[in-house]
């Protein structure tokens, strides 16, 4: 079973407010940055105390009233921004490395990431390619017009949230980025993700890898590994060999019981890989939307709108693409989906 050992934030997380920013160990504090508009509401960004000052994991995205949260969090914990060292980055989603770049400008940190998401970052194309890109993928996928209107979003959207900052230091897996920080890394949500494990407290600082509630989101969309959902479920089991006594995750709250919840998580894949293979079985001849619309979500279907729409049809197509590496549905050829048994 998992444990909740982040009960402020808990209760912060039911009564839908910002939890407060809390010392977890000597030297070690958790600061809510809040996400305004996205309903995953904050992303947590952890401080460690260095002997010349802190360094971050993660940052935050790149809005203003995320930035004066980082700033007034870090001021809580004794920190000016411009004693930051380092910014260890567990993945390049904007939540999380949104404001790298800005606090590097503000303190001359260094900013390390895994080689993989460096790549995501530098192969990123100009943000009108990138709507031109990913709204071909939501045709390709079976979307309509409307869908590409509904789920892409605005070539401004793309330019604030993937113009990134590149790293300075690229971090491997194994290595040791920080003294008793050693770096896991965890693909299947991005291709470089990685997990921070505090060897002395037996801490894994997790980022999106492993969250309390709600499964990762494991896409598959352009500039992804070809099975992002079999590199996960590798990384899963990787990670529940770790001996963490508690998790300090990027969203909603820290646990304890890192092997059940790893459990939880592989059965939660099986029966979704179970469900997606008994709707090919079904509709054969369905492209990923259509199969996507089907599928049980947390709320009903029209309800999924804008880029969680999209979130969700590039879910169930890495399950089908997980699925057809493993030679169990097949896609005919051409340009958008479908599916059927192989
Ligand atoms: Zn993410
Ligand atoms: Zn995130």
């Amino acid at each position: 079973m998992v444990e909740v050992t982040g009960t402020a934030q808990r209760a912060a997380w039911q009564q839908k407010t910002l939890p407060p920013v809390e010392l977890v160990r000597p030297g070690l504090w958790s600061i809510p940055v809040p996400m305004t508009g996205s309903p995953l509401r904050y992303v947590l960004v952890y401080a460690l105390a260095r002997p010349d000052g802190v360094a971050l994991v993660d940052a935050g995205w790149p809005t203003d009233d995320a930035w004066t949260a980082l700033v007034d969090g870090l001021a809580s914990c004794g920190y000016a921004l411009t004693d930051v060292r380092a910014v260890l980055v567990t993945h390049w989603h904007a939540d999380h490395h949104g404001l790298a770049g800005s606090v590097r400008e503000a303190s001359g940190a260094w900013i390390g990431m895994h080689a993989l998401d460096a790549a995501a970052i530098k192969g990123r194309s100009d943000p009108r390619d990138w709507v031109a890109n990913i709204s071909a993928w939501v045709r390709n996928r079976g979307g309509s017009d409307a869908d590409i209107a509904e789920t892409v979003g605005s070539v401004e959207d793309a330019r604030r949230f993937r113009s990134l900052a590149e790293p300075d230091r690229l971090i491997e897996d194994g290595e040791r980025p920080l003294d008793g920080i050693r770096a896991v890394w965890t693909p299947g949500h991005t291709a470089g993700h990685l997990c921070f494990f505090d060897e002395g407290r037996r801490l894994l600082l997790s980022g999106d890898h492993v969250l309390p509630r709600i499964s990762p989101n494991i896409t598959l969309h352009p500039g992804q590994t070809a099975d992002p959902l079999g590199d996960f479920l590798e990384s899963l089991t990787r990670t529940g060999e770790l001996e963490a006594d508690e998790v300090l995750p990027a969203h909603e709250y820290r646990f304890a019981g890192l092997r059940d919840r790893v459990a939880a998580l592989h059965t939660h894949h099986a029966d979704r890989l179970a469900e997606v293979t008994r709707l090919v079985a079904a509709s054969p001849g369905a492209t990923t939307w259509e199969l996507a619309s089907r599928l049980t979500w947390s709320r009903p279907w029209p309800q999924v709108q804008g880029m969680i729409r999209r979130s969700a049809v590039g879910e169930t197509y890495a399950h089908l693409a997980h699925l057809a590496r493993g030679g169990v549905v097949r896609r005919a050829d051409g340009d958008i989906d479908h599916w059927r048994l192989a």
